[in-house]
């Protein structure tokens, strides 16, 4: 059985005032709570841990660099992370991969990275709007998630986030079939690679989830939970997305 997850991505978005919401938001999880990561940004790590340490919410970086250490200004190290108390770190996000030309294999080293810091890997793939209109968008997908991957994942050390590029701060969301079609496409994909580990690895769903459209979409038997940019900013609108997730 998985455990449903609810992460929410900050961005760069951040202060002491949404550090202080983040801390009433630890403090109104029920013990049925799915689990939840909040990725700040990296200079809001050490508080955020601090905040909600004792907590159900845990704490995740948005990004690593392959490397342990050197000459790789403002760049941020897997151990770093680890090191101020977070737990898991997002790879391979599409602004990442977009703004700073991250390709397949960064984001397999990234990983490799995350994992031998000890950081659970939360690996984003998805297409863009072209892709999802062409004819072969479940396999590129496919083909995504296996160049991104690194040999050795499990359901320990890595989660997988399918982040349809067109749907990330749009408003916009695939629809429930499509959903379901290219989460059972990801759920073979890993299992066939990982065998029984990749039954266990969790599958987000990610692009414009909101308290109204969350329910709906944690139906969908391969959909553990989701990665909320937007709606992960204020407690009012991620506290409905995690209740929702909590009653699927
Ligand atoms: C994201 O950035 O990972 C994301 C899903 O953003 P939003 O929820 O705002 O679409």
């Amino acid at each position: 059985m998985r455990r449903k997850l609810a992460a929410g991505n900050w961005k760069m978005n951040g202060d002491s005032a949404l550090l202080a919401e983040l801390g009433t938001l630890a403090n109104s999880q029920g013990d049925s709570a799915p689990q939840i990561i909040i990725c700040p940004p990296a200079p809001l790590l050490t508080r955020a841990v601090d905040i909600t340490k004792d907590s159900a919410i845990g704490i995740g970086g948005q990004d690593c660099h392959p490397n342990t250490s050197g000459a790789h200004t403002g760049d941020v190290a897997a151990p770093m992370i680890h090191d101020t108390g977070a737990r898991s770190v997002i790879v391979g996000h599409s602004e990442r991969r977009s703004a700073h030309q991250e390709n397949d294999a960064v984001v397999r080293a990234k990983t490799k990275a995350a994992w031998a810091a000890d950081l659970t890997a939360i690996l984003c793939i998805g297409e863009s709007e072209e892709e999802r209109i062409g004819p072969d968008t479940l396999a590129i997908i496919a083909a995504q998630l296996d160049a991104s991957t690194p040999n050795g994942a499990t359901g320990d050390n890595t989660v997988i986030a399918y982040e349809p590029i067109w749907a990330i701060g749009t408003g916009r969301v695939p629809t429930l079939e499509q959903i379901i079609e290219t989460h059972d496409m990801i759920r073979a994909e890993l299992t066939k690679r990982f065998g029984d580990e990749g039954d266990k690895i969790r599958i987000l769903y990610g692009g414009s989830v909101k308290p109204g459209n969350a329910a709906e979409i944690f139906q969908a038997e391969n959909v553990d939970g989701a990665l909320v940019g937007g709606a992960s900013l204020k407690a009012e609108d991620f506290q409905p997305i995690i209740d929702a997730l909590a009653a699927s």
